[in-house]
């Protein structure tokens, strides 16, 4: 199928972005790495009457660590994510999401701010976002706002942003000790069948704000708030990771998908439950 007609405008400052906005408004759709809302153009999934190209935009660029936190530019590359040395070593569980994260191909061009704005509900960065309790950098012509990770993702595909506002960057708190992100796909490259991204942690021998995220089970990335109440002030064992398995029932409601039926992803979420949390027992002490 072709595309619709669309004029395509190269913005070059967020002063040309919010100039468009105001001349074109709801029409106006913004492209970063294009590696999504190019497939949805050619099967006309979205028709927007200008597509907004903002990859020439300087101040959308850049990582850079500032006091505890780690500012990631909005059109950060996957591949880019994947090599720096600010994000591995202040933010790896984003690092380890790259690989799992499609092609090479996709991974050059597709950008950490198309990945937040999609919410595909099986993306791996979304979920990473919620784990690290990161915080999305919303701008438009009225200036900044800050939105958490979890209050960002608001259903299938829709996410938080006003009329007007693009992504500018994602801030990230300095990641706690524990993190680590694991999924099931049916091919490497291939979006997730189910995945966690977990983040806690661990004080005297306990475990403290733990984050389970999990992801391709819901209409987004999904904070198991059961699961993380099971094991929060409690020593990491096997019998603690078995009651955050057991939570899971109340935390997830995955819908039918072309994978397969829920309790199939329930099933999946156990499995990668326990095996993201063994990795931090001593071996005699796994869960199934
Ligand atoms: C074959 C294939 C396989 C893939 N597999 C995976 C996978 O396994 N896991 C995964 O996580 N992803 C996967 N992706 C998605 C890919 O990794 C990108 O994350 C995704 O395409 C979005 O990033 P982008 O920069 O290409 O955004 P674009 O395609 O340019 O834009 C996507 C959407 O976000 C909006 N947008 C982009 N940037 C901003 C911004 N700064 N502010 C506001 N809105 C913005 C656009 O308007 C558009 O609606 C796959 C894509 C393809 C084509």
């Amino acid at each position: 199928m072709k595309w619709p007609a669309i004029t395509y405008h190269s913005a070059t400052s967020l002063a040309d972005v919010w100039a468009a906005f105001a001349a074109h408004g709801p029409s106006v759709t913004i492209l970063a790495g294009g590696q999504t809302l190019l497939a949805t153009l050619a099967y006309r999934l979205s028709e927007p009457g200008m597509l907004l190209d903002i990859t020439r935009i300087p101040e959308l660029r850049g990582i850079t660590l500032q006091g505890q936190m780690l500012r990631i530019g909005a059109l950060t590359r996957h591949v880019e994510l994947g090599r720096d040395l600010l994000v591995r070593q202040h933010a790896p569980l984003l690092a380890q999401a790259v690989p799992l994260i499609a092609h090479p191909a996709i991974r050059n061009r597709g950008t950490i701010g198309g990945s937040l704005a999609y919410v595909d509900p099986a993306a791996e960065l979304p979920a990473c976002a919620v784990a690290l309790d990161a915080v999305v950098v919303a701008a438009s012509a009225a200036g900044e706002r800050r939105i958490p990770a979890s209050a960002f993702f608001t259903d299938l595909l829709q996410n938080a942003l006003a009329p007007g506002e693009i992504i500018v960057a994602v801030e990230i708190p300095i990641q706690p000790s524990l993190a680590a992100i694991d999924e099931v796909a049916r091919r490497s490259g291939d979006y997730a069948m189910a995945g966690l991204a977990a983040a806690m942690r661990v004080h005297d021998g306990r475990v403290l704000a733990p984050r389970l995220v999990y992801f391709g089970v819901g209409n987004g990335p999904v904070l198991a708030g059961a699961a993380c109440r099971a094991l929060e002030g409690r020593p990491l064992t096997a019998e603690s990771i078995a009651a955050a398995q057991a939570a899971l029932t109340t935390d997830l409601d995955p819908p039918q998908d072309l994978h397969g039926p829920p309790e199939m992803k329930r099933h999946l979420a156990r499995v990668l439950t326990a095996r993201v949390l063994n990795a931090w027992l001593r071996p005699t002490e796994m869960a199934a």
